[in-house]
C-alpha cells in the first residue's frame, strides 16, 4: 500500500474543485466509479463522497478485494434538496452511465432475468452516523429475477430468502411502512413452520414469506411492490436522501454537532452474500478493542446471514477468533488486510465484511470510534509500535474525550458488598449507578426531574438516542459488542453493558425479572462497564485513578492508565503555543490544577473566598457600615484571611503567574435575601420576640432594601465597587502584596497579576491602578521587600473592547470575560438564555449554546478588536481568556487563530485544553 500513500498528495487536487464546472451544471461531475482495481475517489473526499465512500474508493485502489459500484456525491443531495426534493435529470443520467459500466465490471445486468445483477443502496456522510440512515440491500430483485437468481445459484432458498429481505427493507425505507408488519409476517411464518430461527426457514417457507410481504405492501402502501429495477433504484436512492432528515438524523447531528447542511451520499454496490449457506457468513470488527483499546482482533459475525444481522441483535454473533475455526481462509486474510489498513489509515479500523463462498469481502472500512479510555491507550501504543508520530498521537485523540478518564469509579468496598445479579458484555467501561427505567422518554423525564437514570432496554434502536444521551449508563439484554448500543455507548462515552442475557423484561409493566429477582422501574441498579457485572442497588463512587495521582492518593508509577495520560499530554505540550493557566479560587483548587499541567491562574475570584468558613459574618459587617472606619474595621479582620488564602494559591502553584481579580459580585450576594428575611421578622414578631437579635434583623432588612437592585448584571460591581469603597481594594491589594513578600522571604519569587473586572473606560481603570500602586508602594517599604507585580484588567464589555488601545495605556495585561463578554454583546442574561435557547437552536437562529462554545464572528470580533488595539498601543501586553470558553476546544482553536497567549480553564478542564491548545497549534495559524 506504500505505493498507494504516495498518491495522496496527488489527489488533494480533486477535492479542492474550484475551477470546473460549478454545482447545478450538468457538466459537473456528481457520480465516481469504483471497481476493477480502480476508483475516480479516495480517502481524500470524505466530504464529497462520504466516509464509506471514500473508504470504498481508497480500499479498491489499494487492490483490495471490494465489490464494484459508483458513490452518487452529497452534492447531490443538496441539490436534491435544492430542487424541491427532486433528483436533477443531469445526475440520473450520470447514474445511469455508471450503472452501465458497473454491470460491465460485474458481468451482470440490472434486471436480467437469466442473469440479474443485484446491488446495495447505502447511505454515507462525511461523518459515520451508525444506524441513523438507510441501506438497501439486494435491489433489482422481482418475481422473474428471483427465478433467474435462484437458477443461477442452485440456491433457490438463498434467493428467496434475499428476495424477502429486499421487500422488507425497500418497504421499510422507501415505501414507509413500519417494520413491525414484516416482523409480525415473518414471526407467523416462523411459527406456523415450528422454525426457531430465520435459517430454519426452507425455500417454500420464504415463499409463502414473499408472498405475504407483497401483501403487506399492497395493504400498506396501497400499490404493488414496484417490479422494475430502475424503479426501485430511483426510489431507494431519493429514499436515502430523504433520510438524511428523518428525526432520529436530526437528533444525532444535534448531539454532535454536525452541520445539516452537508447532506448525505448514496453509494450503489453490487451485491456480495453472505446468506448462501454454510461457507458464507457476515460480520464487523475493529483491529483494536475500542472499549478498553487492548491490542486484540475483535468483532463478531454470523454464519448465513445478510448485512444488518449481526448488530440487529436477533441471532446472536460469534466473537470473530472463532471464524478462524469455521471459515479459516477467509479469516486469515481478513486479518491481512485489516493489518493493512490500520497501517495504511495509521489508525485503528472499524471494518466490515462479508464471506460468500468462502471469498472474502471488505464492505467498509473507516477510523474506530472509541471510548476516552481507549483512546489513550491505543495512541500510546500505535506510537509505541513506531505506526504513528507523537504529533499524530495528539491529533488522534478528542480532546473533549480525556475527559471520561476523570469520571468516578465505584468504592471497591462498596462493589463488592453486593452479590453480582448478572453479567453481560462489557461494551464501554465506567461505573454507572442509578434508576432503572425503560424507554427512552422516561429516561428524559425523569433526568429533567434531577434523578440518575440507567436506561434498560431489550436491545436499544437508533430512534433511543435521546434517552441514552442522558442516562448514566445503558443495559441491554441483547446484542453483541457491535449492536446498536454498544457502538453509540462508546461513543458517547457511556457505560454501557449489554446482551445481558438474564435478564428478562417486561416493559410494559415496567419490570425486569434477574435470575428470579424482580426489579421495578425507579429501583436502583449499579454496574461497571468494563467487568460486565450488574449488581442491584445503589454503590458509592470514588474518585479514577487519574484522580487519585493527582490527589497524591496513588503514585503515578502504579498506574498504567495515568502513566499514558499524562504522556499523550507531555506530547501535546510540545506542540502547543497557548500557554494553559487554571480559574481557581482556593490553594486545594490550585494544587489541582498544577497536577493537572496548568501552570498559572488565570483567574482568582477573590469573592469566592469571602464564602470560607465563619468570613460571611464579618464580611457582611464591612457591607452593613454605613461609614468608612467600620468598613475599614471589618475590613481589617478580613485582611489576614484573605492574605492566608493568596499565600496558599502562589505557593501551590510554585511561581507561575496568578491573576486575581478584585472583588466582583454585586454585595448583595453576600447577604441574605429579603423574602427570607422578612419571613423570619414575621415570624419573630407573631412570637412576640423583642430585642437585639429582631432589630439586628430589620437592620439587614432594610440595608438589603438599600442595595436592591433592577439589574444586579449591570449595576453596583466590579471595578464600581472598588471606586465607591476604595478601601475594599486597598484592603485586597495589601493582602496580596503581603502574601508574596512572605513568600519571597521564604524563597519563593512570585509575580501576582492584579486585575480589575467590568472595566469599560480607561477612566475607571486609572483610578483602581492609583490605589493598587499606591498601596503596593507602602506594603513593599513596611516589608522591605521588592515585589515584581502587574495591574491590568478584563475585557468584558464592548466598550472595555473597542477602546482597548486606550485602556492598555494603563494596563499591563487584558483577560478576556468571555462570559461578560458575551453576555453583554448579545444582550443575552447567562442565568435566562434556557428559557429560549432552545427554540433558538430548534429554528436554528443559533447552532450552539454561545456561553459555552464562542461565537467567533460577533463576541470573537471584540476580542480580535481587543487583542489588535491592545498589543498595537502596548507592544507586549499580555492576553488571556478566562471565561467558560477556555476549557472549550473549538473555542480554544478561535483563541490560537486570534493569538492570546494563554487560555484559563478550570481545573479538571486543563488536560482537555492542553490537548485542545496543541491540535489548534497543529491546525490552525495564529491571524488566520
Ligand atoms: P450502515 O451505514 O448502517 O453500516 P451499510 O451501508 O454499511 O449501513 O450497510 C449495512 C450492511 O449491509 C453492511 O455492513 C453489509 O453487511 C451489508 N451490505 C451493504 N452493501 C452490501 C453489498 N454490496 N453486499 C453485501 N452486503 C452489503
Ligand atoms: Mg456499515
Ligand atoms: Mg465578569
Amino acid at each position: 500500500m506504500a505505493k498507494k500513500l504516495a498518491r495522496k498528495k496527488s489527489a488533494v487536487k480533486k477535492t479542492t474543485r474550484s475551477s470546473g464546472p460549478g454545482l447545478g451544471s450538468p457538466a459537473r461531475k456528481y457520480v465516481y466509479f469504483f471497481g476493477a482495481g480502480k476508483a475516480d475517489g479516495d480517502r481524500t473526499m470524505k466530504e464529497l463522497l462520504g466516509g464509506k465512500g471514500s473508504g470504498l474508493a481508497e480500499m479498491t485502489n489499494a487492490g483490495l478485494p471490494v465489490p464494484p459500484g459508483f458513490t452518487i456525491s452529497t452534492e447531490a443531495c443538496t441539490l436534491y434538496y435544492q430542487q424541491k426534493r427532486k433528483v436533477p435529470a443531469y445526475v440520473d443520467k450520470q447514474m445511469l452511465e455508471n450503472l452501465a459500466k458497473l454491470e460491465k465490471a460485474a458481468g451482470a445486468k440490472l434486471g436480467d432475468v437469466r442473469n440479474p445483477l443485484l446491488v446495495s443502496v447505502r447511505s454515507g456522510a462525511k461523518f459515520s452516523m451508525p444506524g441513523m440512515m438507510d441501506t438497501i440491500l439486494n435491489l433489482g430483485l422481482n418475481d422473474e429475477t428471483v427465478e433467474g437468481l435462484k437458477a443461477r445459484t442452485n440456491n433457490g432458498r438463498f434467493a428467496y430468502d434475499s428476495y424477502r429481505r429486499f421487500i422488507q427493507m425497500f418497504g421499510n425505507v422507501v415505501l414507509e411502512i413500519p417494520k413491525d408488519a414484516f416482523e409480525h409476517t415473518l414471526e407467523a411464518v416462523k411459527e406456523e413452520k415450528k422454525a426457531h430461527l430465520d435459517t430454519d426457514l426452507d425455500e417454500a417457507a420464504l415463499r409463502e414469506v414473499v408472498r405475504r410481504y407483497k401483501t403487506v405492501v399492497r395493504d400498506r402502501a396501497r400499490r404493488d411492490f414496484p417490479q422494475d429495477p430502475l424503479e426501485q433504484l430511483r426510489g431507494s436512492r431519493d429514499a436515502v436522501f430523504r433520510s438524511w432528515n428523518n428525526a432520529r438524523a436530526i437528533e444525532y447531528r444535534r448531539i454532535y454537532e454536525i452541520p445539516d447542511a452537508i447532506g448525505t451520499a448514496v453509494n450503489v454496490q453490487a451485491m456480495v452474500f453472505g446468506n448462501t449457506g454454510d461457507k458464507s457468513a457476515t460480520g464487523v470488527g475493529f483491529t483494536r478493542n475500542p472499549a478498553t483499546g487492548a491490542k486484540e482482533f475483535y468483532g463478531e459475525f454470523l454464519v448465513n446471514a445478510q448485512g444488518e444481522d449481526v448488530v440487529a441483535g436477533i441471532r446472536t454473533p460469534q466473537p470473530i477468533a472463532e471464524l478462524e475455526k469455521v471459515l479459516p481462509k477467509a479469516f486469515g486474510e481478513l486479518r491481512r488486510i485489516t493489518t493493512r489498513l490500520e497501517k495504511h489509515y495509521h489508525d485503528v479500523q472499524d471494518f466490515e465484511f462479508t464471506i460468500q463462498d468462502e471469498r472474502l469481502y471488505m464492505l467498509q472500512t473507516r477510523n474506530g470510534k472509541r471510548t476516552g479510555y481507549a483512546a489513550v491507550i491505543i495512541a500510546t501504543d500505535l506510537v509505541d509500535e513506531k505506526l504513528i508520530s507523537p504529533k499524530e498521537a495528539v491529533l488522534q485523540v478528542d480532546p473533549e474525550s480525556i475527559s471520561q478518564l476523570l469520571a468516578p469509579v465505584f468504592d471497591p468496598n462498596a462493589w463488592k458488598a453486593l452479590p453480582v445479579a448478572t453479567k453481560g458484555l462489557p461494551a464501554s467501561p465506567g461505573a454507572a449507578s442509578g434508576q432503572v427505567v425503560f424507554t427512552a422518554d422516561h429516561a428524559v423525564e425523569w433526568t429533567r426531574q434531577g434523578k440518575s437514570v440507567i436506561l434498560v432496554r431489550k436491545e436499544t434502536v437508533p430512534d433511543d438516542i435521546h434517552g441514552m444521551f442522558v442516562a448514566q449508563g445503558i443495559l441491554t439484554a441483547t446484542g453483541g459488542m457491535t449492536s446498536h448500543a454498544a457502538v453509540v455507548g462508546r461513543q458517547m462515552g457511556k457505560p454501557s453493558i449489554v446482551g445481558a442475557g438474564k435478564l428478562e423484561i417486561a416493559e410494559a409493566a415496567r419490570t425486569v425479572l434477574v435470575d428470579g429477582q424482580r426489579i421495578k422501574e425507579g429501583d436502583y441498579i449499579s454496574f461497571d462497564g468494563l467487568s460486565g457485572e450488574v449488581k442491584i442497588g445503589q454503590v458509592a463512587t470514588k474518585p479514577s485513578e487519574i484522580l487519585q495521582v493527582i490527589a497524591g492518593e496513588m503514585k503515578p508509577g502504579a498506574s498504567d492508565i495515568y502513566k499514558r495520560f499524562e504522556r499523550l499530554l507531555s506530547y501535546a505540550d510540545k506542540f502547543r503555543r497557548l500557554g494553559i493557566r487554571a480559574n481557581a479560587d482556593q490553594p486545594d483548587q490550585a494544587e489541582t490544577a498544577y497536577a493537572f499541567g496548568a501552570r498559572g491562574i488565570g483567574l482568582c475570584r477573590t469573592e469566592h473566598m469571602f464564602f470560607g468558613e465563619g468570613r460571611i459574618p464579618i464580611v457582611q459587617r464591612m457591607i452593613l457600615a454605613d461609614n468608612e472606619s467600620d468598613r475599614r474595621r471589618a475590613l481589617a479582620e478580613l485582611l489576614p484571611l484573605q492574605r492566608a488564602d493568596f499565600y496558599g494559591v502562589f505557593k501551590a502553584m510554585h511561581g507561575t503567574p496568578v491573576t486575581i481579580r478584585t472583588i466582583d459580585p454585586p454585595l448583595h450576594e453576600f447577604l441574605p435575601k429579603r423574602e427570607d428575611l422578612m419571613v423570619e421578622i414575621a415570624r419573630m414578631e407573631e412570637q412576640g420576640k423583642k430585642g437585639k437579635v429582631l432589630d439586628e434583623k430589620q437592620t439587614l432588612l432594610r440595608r438589603v432594601e438599600q442595595l436592591h437592585e433592577f439589574n444586579p448584571m449591570l449595576g453596583h460591581r466590579g471595578v464600581r465597587l472598588g471606586i465607591t469603597y476604595p478601601e475594599i481594594t486597598e484592603m485586597q491589594t495589601r493582602a496580596i502584596i503581603e502574601a508574596a513578600c512572605q513568600l519571597a522571604k521564604e524563597g519563593t519569587k512570585c509575580v501576582p497579576e492584579i486585575m480589575i473586572p467590568l472595566v469599560g473606560h480607561v477612566k475607571e481603570l486609572r483610578d483602581q491602578k492609583a490605589v493598587v500602586d499606591r498601596v503596593a508602594a507602602e506594603v513593599m517599604t513596611e516589608q522591605s521587600c521588592k515585589i515584581k507585580y502587574l495591574v491590568g484588567t478584563m475585557i468584558e464589555i464592548p466598550r472595555g473592547a473597542a477602546t482597548a488601545d486606550e485602556i492598555a495605556s494603563e494596563a499591563e495585561f487584558f483577560s478576556f470575560g468571555t462570559n461578560d463578554l458575551t453576555q453583554l454583546t448579545f444582550g443575552f442574561s447567562r442565568d435566562d438564555i434556557g428559557k429560549f435557547l432552545g427554540s433558538y437552536q430548534d429554528k436554528k437562529i443559533l447552532d450552539k449554546d454561545p456561553f459555552a462554545t464562542i461565537d467567533t464572528i460577533g463576541v470573537g470580533q471584540l476580542v480580535e478588536m481587543g487583542v489588535q488595539k491592545g498589543r498595537k498601543a502596548r507592544p507586549g501586553l499580555k492576553l488571556g481568556i478566562c471565561g467558560e470558553h477556555g476549557g472549550d476546544p473549538s473555542s480554544i482553536h478561535f483563541f490560537e487563530k486570534a493569538g492570546l497567549d494563554y487560555v484559563s480553564c478550570s481545573p479538571y478542564r486543563v488536560p482537555v485544553a492542553r490537548l485542545a491548545a496543541a491540535q489548534a497549534a497543529l491546525q490552525v495559524k495564529v491571524g488566520d
